[in-house]
């Protein structure tokens, strides 16, 4: 990671403390520590941990507290930001894949913060937050989303169709308007709107 730009010392030592292993199955062992995404079943997918490390090295440039993740899955990402000391609150759709991914918290002895709901309304009730990743792509950043937001809160979120996303940060100015960054090209799963048990 650090070869391939990561200099943040706080999110390399994050992921060398959360053991990737432990969030995918079995059978996929050998390739934890690869640097590519991995199914996780239900046709998601763990991201890839240079990704992991952008979001969350993008994520940390200002310096969050309390931080909302879009799209649990695995419970990686939500691992490694509870790892840096964060608050860390995540929704995740699929009710099969949170109940796998609240275990593995619970083994690392990690506070995540978590329900089972379309992540898209955000989580107005334990918001507003200091920053907000997005772990599925859209077409279009969600307001409900922004509208959560501490002023000068980030949002971090791959848009764009599934052929050609780019990993988006905003930043909410004084004035209430937002600043936009274009990151990363990147590939994500979709978001998708409801629940499935
Ligand atoms: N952050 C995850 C990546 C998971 S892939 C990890 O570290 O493993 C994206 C996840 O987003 C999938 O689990 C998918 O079910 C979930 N997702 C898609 N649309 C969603 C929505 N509207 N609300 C909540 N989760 C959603």
């Amino acid at each position: 990671l650090r070869a391939n730009g990561i200099n943040d010392e706080r999110v390399l030592n994050a992921i060398r403390t959360v053991p990737r292993l432990l969030f995918i199955h079995e059978v996929l062992a050998p390739r934890a520590y690869e640097d590519t995404a991995l199914p996780i079943g239900q046709g998601q997918t763990i991201s890839q941990p240079w990704v992991v490390a952008r979001m969350t090295e993008a994520l940390m440039e200002s310096e969050p507290r309390k931080v909302l993740e879009v799209g649990t899955g695995s419970g990686y990402q939500a691992a490694v930001l509870a790892a840096l000391g964060l608050e860390v609150h995540t929704v995740e759709r699929i009710g099969e894949l949170l109940r796998v991914a609240r275990k593995r918290f619970r083994t690392l002895g990690l506070t995540v913060r978590s329900k089972h709901d379309d992540g898209r309304a955000g989580w107005p009730e334990n918001g507003p937050f200091d920053a907000i990743l997005v772990t599925a792509a859209a077409p279009a950043l969600v307001d409900e989303l922004k509208a959560q937001l501490v002023p000068g809160g980030v949002l971090i979120a791959p848009v764009g169709p599934a052929n050609s996303q780019s990993l988006v940060r905003i930043r909410q100015r004084a004035d209430g308007g937002f600043d936009e960054e274009v990151l990363a090209p990147v590939v994500f799963v979709p978001l998708l709107s409801g629940t499935v048990d």
